[in-house]
Formats: C-alpha cells, sequence, structure tokens
C-alpha cells in the first residue's frame, strides 16, 4: 500500500489532498496542521495516522486529548513536524503556507519518493538546494501550483531545447481593473475575495497583490530552469488556461482545466499515469470568450521585484519571500496599506543585499536561514517607519 503523508492537512491544498485519497487504499504516515487542531483530529482518525502534529506546542493538549485512545501518535511544534517528515513515505504533500514549507519539505526528499510541492515558498527561497537535494536522493518532485503543473504537462514528451518561452497566467485578482487611488484603500476582506479560486487567506491576498504570480515567475524559473527572459505573465480573467509553452517552430500549446485544485494534485498523485479525477468537466461553449492583456507592473510592482530576484538569484529568493511574509502581516493587521506591501519589499531587498553572504558555491540550507531571519528583521524595521 502506499504511504503517503500530508503536510498542512488542514489548509485549502491539504483538504483537497485528504478529499482524493480513500481510507484503507492508502497508508498515511504523517498528517500536520496547525490551529484546527480537531479537524486534524478527525482526518487523523478516519485515515488512521500513524501520527498527526501540530507545528504549535500550545495545541498539543488539545490534540493528544482529541487522539486519545486511539493508538494515534500525537506531537506538536516546528521540530516534531520536521521529524514527522523523517519517517519514511512514498508520496509526500508539502501545503504547509509560507517558508515553514521548507524544512519538512527537505526532509521528505531524502526518502527518494515523490514530493508533491505546493509549498512555492520552498523553490523561491531554496530552489537551488531543493533541487540538487532531490538529485541526490533520486526523489522526484511534481508541481502542484496548477500553472506549474500545467507547464510540466505541456512539457511532457517534447524536446525542452525547443522551447521558447513559457506563459504562466494569471486571474489578475479582485483588483484587476483597479485604478492606483483605490488600490491605496484596499482591505483585507476585499483582497481575499478571490473571484476564480478558492484558496488560503494569504495567498488570496498574494493573488491580489500579484505576489503569488511573483513567486510564480521565480518558481518556474528555479523549478523548470528556464531563462528569466523566457518566461512572461498574461492576465487571463477566465483562468480557464493555466500555462503555454511556446516551441521554436512558432506552435503554442496550452494547458486548460476547471479552477479546481483537485486536478493538479490528482495528477500529481497519479503520475505518470492519468486517472479520472472527480474535477468539473469545462464546457467550452458555455465559456464562449477566453480573452487576455498584458499585466501592469506599475500597479502589481510585484511582478518587477520578482524580475530582479530571478535575475539576482541566490540568497534574494529568501529576502523577497520573508520579506513579503513580514509585509503581509501587517497588511492582514490592518497596520500597513495595500500598496505599501510592495514598497516595504523593495526596501527590504535594497537595504539587506549588502549584508547577505553566501559562503559556498553551493547554496546551503543555513544560507538561506540566515537570510530569511535577516530579511524578516530589516523587514520589521522597515514596516514600523510605515506603520499607521
Ligand atoms: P492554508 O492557509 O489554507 O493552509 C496552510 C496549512 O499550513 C494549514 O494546514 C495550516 O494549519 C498549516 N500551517 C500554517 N502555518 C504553519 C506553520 N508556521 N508551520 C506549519 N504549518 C502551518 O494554505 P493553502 O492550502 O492555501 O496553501 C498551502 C500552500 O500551497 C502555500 O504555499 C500556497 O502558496 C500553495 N498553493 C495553494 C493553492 C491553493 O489553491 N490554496 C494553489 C497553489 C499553491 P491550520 O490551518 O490548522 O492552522
Ligand atoms: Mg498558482
Amino acid at each position: 500500500m502506499r504511504r503517503i503523508s500530508v503536510f498542512g492537512a488542514t489548509g485549502s491544498i491539504g483538504k483537497n489532498t485528504l478529499d482524493l485519497l480513500t481510507p484503507g487504499e492508502v497508508e498515511i504516515v504523517a498528517l500536520s496542521g496547525g490551529r484546527q487542531v480537531d479537524l486534524l483530529a478527525a482526518e487523523a482518525r478516519r485515515f488512521r495516522a500513524q501520527v498527526a502534529v501540530t507545528c504549535y506546542p500550545d495545541c498539543y493538549e488539545a490534540l493528544k486529548n482529541a487522539l486519545a485512545g486511539t493508538g494515534i501518535e500525537a506531537a506538536a511544534g516546528p521540530e516534531a513536524v520536521v521529524e514527522a517528515a523523517d519517517r519514511p513515505a512514498d508520496w509526500v504533500m508539502s501545503a504547509i503556507v509560507g517558508a515553514a514549507g521548507l524544512l519538512p519539505g527537505l526532509r521528505a526528499l531524502r526518502h527518494g519518493g515523490t514530493l508533491a510541492l505546493a509549498n512555492k515558498e520552498s523553490l523561491v527561497t531554496a530552489g537551488e538546494l531543493l533541487m540538487a537535494e532531490a538529485r541526490c536522493h533520486g526523489a522526484t518532485i511534481l508541481p502542484v501550483d496548477s500553472e506549474h503543473s500545467a507547464v510540466f504537462q505541456t512539457l511532457t514528451g517534447e524536446d525542452r531545447s525547443a522551447v521558447e518561452r513559457v506563459i504562466i497566467t494569471a486571474s489578475g485578482g479582485p483588483f484587476r481593473d483597479w485604478p492606483l487611488e483605490r488600490l491605496a484603500g484596499a482591505t483585507p476582506e476585499q483582497a481575499v475575495a478571490h473571484p476564480n479560486w478558492a484558496m488560503g487567506k494569504r495567498i488570496s491576498i498574494d493573488s491580489a497583490s500579484m505576489f503569488n504570480k511573483a513567486l510564480e515567475l521565480i518558481e518556474t524559473r528555479e523549478f523548470f530552469g528556464f531563462e528569466p527572459g523566457q518566461i512572461e505573465v498574461i492576465v487571463h480573467p477566465q483562468s480557464i488556461i493555466h500555462a503555454m509553452v511556446g516551441f521554436s517552430d512558432g506552435g503554442i500549446l496550452a494547458h486548460l482545466g476547471p479552477a479546481d485544485m483537485r486536478h493538479a494534485i490528482g495528477y500529481a498523485l497519479n503520475w505518470p499515469d492519468r486517472a479520472h479525477v472527480p474535477v468539473e468537466r469545462l464546457d467550452l461553449a458555455r465559456l464562449a470568450n477566453l480573452s487576455f492583456q498584458a499585466p501592469d507592473e506599475s500597479r502589481f510592482p510585484a511582478l518587477r521585484l520578482a524580475r530582479a530576484v530571478m535575475a539576482t538569484r541566490g540568497l534574494s529568493g529568501a529576502v523577497f519571500n520573508a520579506a513579503k511574509e513580514v509585509a503581509l502581516d501587517h497588511f492582514i493587521a490592518r497596520r500597513l496599506g495595500f500598496l505599501e506591501m510592495a514598497a516595504v519589499v523593495e526596501e527590504t531587498m535594497a537595504r539587506v543585499s549588502g549584508d547577505l553572504r553566501r559562503n559556498d558555491a553551493v547554496l546551503s540550507l543555513n544560507d538561506v536561514l540566515n537570510a530569511d531571519q535577516l530579511a524578516r528583521q530589516k523587514a520589521e524595521e522597515v514596516a514600523r517607519q510605515r506603520l499607521r
């Protein structure tokens, strides 16, 4: 029976993953979550998991009590989450949100199985390291982000050297047509209301600011290894085409699918085969129109900042992501305005760039974690000067 672990099991991606699995047909090794202890315990019971872990030590008692008498182990704390990834599994879903997903993903790769990677922050902060770790242990990383799953599927069986360009689509989010003056006053409630996708709160707000697409540009660069100039973003409000690949003969292959993450998750579960996945089938006649527009970097500067990261690589992705996470926390807490998030990230990148030390030719985990910490401190300083 296939041994499966799901990190971030109580989140949007985690729930969609468990929705595709049937108790008794898979052996669940570890499930991780955070504050949603009841849900975590219920899923651990339903799948008879070996261990359930919450990343919050103060949730331990509640989790232990909820699992009392089941024989399922309870554990808590960030280290316990990483230790759970040490348990051998054949297929691991990495769906923790934020840079916190990096260490469990890296550890899981040591088993040489498959890492289904929804946690784009791992590739943004430490893409080089993650890909090297996978190669070293003969592990396979399969992208779960819809655009990257689409590129992966489109490239299957193709001659990579004939690829001219990769185009990832962006819905444009809830503020696609908002002018700058209106964006300045956008609230977290407005930002979280994504027009096409049901996702976690943080990625939904990142979609509104286009920081999500910025992370995805970097993710495309790190995962597939294309040059920055080959990677494009196009705004496509219907979110039906997830990505396109243009070849040297002028042809473009597109991947279409419903805005339902279970497609990309199901693809990663069944790869290299294809099997039935219970998502809605597209009715193209009813859709009628697919439209496209160029992204506006003056209203969404995150894309410009991502280009700088793609050019520099090294530790700049860790800085970019950490500063973004800090700025996002302040926006959610209403201490920073919507447009100030990008300003905080840009200023943090400028301030930290001189202090970044990369010790070896190959990026080390310590360098990445230090860059992440340094960027968080600087971003807090930068944000504090702007706090309302
Ligand atoms: P959610 O916020 O819905 O879920 C996040 C999960 O991680 C929850 O299980 C949460 O626990 C847990 N968690 C939160 N903070 C920590 C932490 N510090 N350490 C360990 N676990 C933590 O996020 P999503 O499912 O939306 O996104 C997960 C990842 O997938 C992100 O990297 C996102 O960018 C990516 N992704 C998501 C897509 C989507 O459609 N949602 C699409 C493409 C990519 P709890 O809720 O119990 O507190
Ligand atoms: Mg995506």
